[in-house]
């Protein structure tokens, strides 16, 4: 096991579990689950090494990564040995500097997605003898979704190219920021597509994303045709019974290791999918769907208010945070009721990491107290300025009217 991490302070960084991230209540560790998937025993594992090593919390990110916080960098050596162990982080770490990848959720062995994720996996492990380096090195907050289901669900998630269905049924291959994409014909020519266009990135002197690249696309990769339409009804996986199991939410995007556990304890669970929407997919046919219906700590429900509030981990977890956000988030949600259709975004500063697009409500922490942003990033002009939590509530009281 190699010694205690290097931990960077810089903006932009995109941490992992070999390179965490200092935050205000320890380092960050992030752990991308191999396909979006755990396993029960990988799950548990990863429940007892937050409750061990870390704050005994459990995110969910929109990349669809779990991470714990509040691990020391004393601890994190025994961290990384329990996740390696537990095949929850590749024993090497060039793995992690590969291109993230994000798979549609509900992905059935065997079918394109799993298909085309599992050989670019493997590639990315170096295994098989594959050649890892015949993907160029990309920017660390690189990924790829692989949404090859009969319309794609992962449009809105973060990623710079795309695996995902044309109208007619073909494969096609996204690049991000673009409306139309190339079709192929076989999952090869589809990963051999992407490996191109990975490289062409970086020739043309990509540095950033994707979509931030405005080079006009090579003749060898026409964009020809849109993705089919995007599936509504799939897009974020309803709450509840799914033919795999039971959809549940975690509040705000964390749960503590314990609600977690209550939630896999009935014994036909067999896994965990993560998704890039703050919802697992708990894996486990024919049990009884009461069992994790009970589970606290949970939202079970389509109506809760949380579903459409974001907010950052906020005081004392982010060192670049003066406010705490989720227990004004929180407040909001109980002042809300049922599920309201204005999106609120609550930030720890102007960063905004826990949403990048617009909200109806958006608070931005500043020096100890919340600025008001109505339809705008965290960033954006505020309309009402050095306020306390009281008078945050108070205000969208006032807004409600
Ligand atoms: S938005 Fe939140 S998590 Fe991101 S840097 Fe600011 S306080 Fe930290």
């Amino acid at each position: 096991m190699a010694g205690r991490p290097i931990v960077p302070r810089v903006r932009g960084w995109c941490p992992g579990a070999w390179r965490p991230m200092a935050t205000g209540d320890g380092l960050l560790v992030r752990v991308r689950p191999r396909l979006g998937r755990l396993t029960r025993a990988q799950m548990l594992a990863l429940c007892d090494a937050a409750e061990t090593w870390g704050s005994g919390l459990v995110e969910l990110t929109r990349r669809g990564n779990l991470q714990l916080r509040g691990v020391s960098e004393a601890e994190w050596p025994a961290l990384m040995a329990c996740l390696v162990e537990w095949e929850l982080v590749a024993a090497d770490a060039e793995v992690e500097r590969q291109p993230a990848l994000l798979v549609t959720p509900d992905w059935q062995p065997g079918d394109v997605t799993h298909d085309a994720a599992r050989r670019l996996q493997e590639w990315f492990e170096g295994r098989h003898g594959v050649p890892r380096d015949a993907w160029p090195r990309l920017p660390a907050k690189w990924g790829l979704a692989i949404d090859a289901g009969p319309a794609p669900v992962l449009t809105e998630a973060s990623a710079d190219l795309r695996l995902e269905r044309a109208a007619d049924g073909r494969l096609l291959v996204r690049a991000d920021g673009r409306s139309l994409g190339t079709p192929v014909d076989s999952v090869e020519a589809a990963i051999e597509l992407l490996r191109r266009l990975a490289h062409w990135f970086v020739e043309n002197g990509g540095t950033g994303r994707m979509h931030r690249l405005t080079v006009p696309l090579p003749a060898w990769a026409p964009a020809t045709m849109a993705p089919a339409g995007l599936s509504e009804s799939t897009a974020s996986l309803a709450l509840g019974e799914h033919p795999r199991g039971r959809v549940v939410g975690l509040p705000f995007g964390r749960a503590s290791a314990s609600t977690l556990r209550a939630a896999l304890a009935p014994e036909n669970i067999t896994g965990v999918r993560a998704t890039p929407w703050r919802r697992l997919l708990i894996e486990g046919e024919g049990g009884n769907p009461d069992d994790a219906e009970a589970v606290p700590g949970l939202i079970h429900d389509e109506r809760d208010p949380r579903l459409a509030m974001d907010a950052c981990p906020g005081a004392p977890h982010c060192e670049r945070a003066s406010v705490a956000t989720r227990e004004l988030a929180q407040a909001i949600a109980e002042r809300r009721g049922a599920r309201d259709a204005e999106r609120v975004h609550v930030s720890g500063c102007a960063k905004g990491c826990a949403r990048g697009r617009s909200a109806d409500i958006c608070l931005t922490g500043r020096d100890g107290r919340f600025d008001l942003i109505l339809g705008g990033c965290a960033d954006d002009a505020p309309v009402a300025t050095g306020l306390s939590e009281a008078e945050v509530l108070a205000a969208l009281k006032k807004e409600k009217k």
